[in-house]
């Protein structure tokens, strides 16, 4: 079995917008993103990027706009010797009741199968109570990072009690924890 670090995109990975990142002009990686990945890729787990791209759904964007942000992500990463293995994005929106918005798991049970993952040995980080929900809906260790724009998000979850399993400044300390937390298992 394979394990994976499942990513969120916007504000863990890139730049995010409360207006949602619509087009390659609007997308910017983090400084420390790269760094942060060669880490998680030197350590052995496959990297898939989770993400609710609703601007899709709402018509902000289109399918074909995203999937330049991605094409050009994976090269990007490639061109830093990092496999970026797999990119799920759930384009409805949240009245659609799909399976695949986070904090559904249907993108993560796809990943988990097309890369045999074993989800309980998984890490899932991201920036907003959704992605902890949705890691811990998985099964897997949740890192909330202090990125982005949704830090005081509760709204859709108030009432939940979403308590990450650690908490990082950012992707490059989250990617370092990891990094710690595996030499422990050794
Ligand atoms: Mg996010
Ligand atoms: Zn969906």
């Amino acid at each position: 079995m394979n394990r994976a670090i499942f990513l969120d995109r916007d504000g863990t990975l890139n730049y995010d917008s409360r207006d949602y990142i619509k087009n390659l002009s609007e997308f910017k990686l983090y400084p420390f993103t790269i760094s942060a990945l060669q880490i998680l890729s030197s350590l052995g787990f496959k990297l898939v990027i989770i993400s609710n791209q609703a601007c899709i759904g709402k018509g902000l964007t289109t399918e074909e706009a995203v999937e330049e942000i991605h094409s050009f992500l994976q090269s990007e990463l490639k061109s830093n010797g990092i496999i970026l293995d797999g990119v799920y994005y759930c384009p409805h929106r949240k009245e659609d009741n799909c399976d695949c918005r986070k904090p559904a798991i249907g993108n993560v049970r796809r990943a988990a199968a097309d890369f045999a993952i074993d989800l309980s040995q998984s890490y899932f980080i991201g920036d907003s109570p959704k992605d902890v929900l949705t890691g811990r809906n998985a099964g897997c260790c949740t890192i909330r990072v202090a990125t982005g724009v949704w830090q005081d998000e509760p709204v859709e979850y108030s009432g939940a009690e979403i308590e990450p399993d650690y908490k990082s400044d950012n992707l490059l300390s989250a990617a370092q924890l990891i990094a710690l937390l595996e030499r422990g298992k050794e």
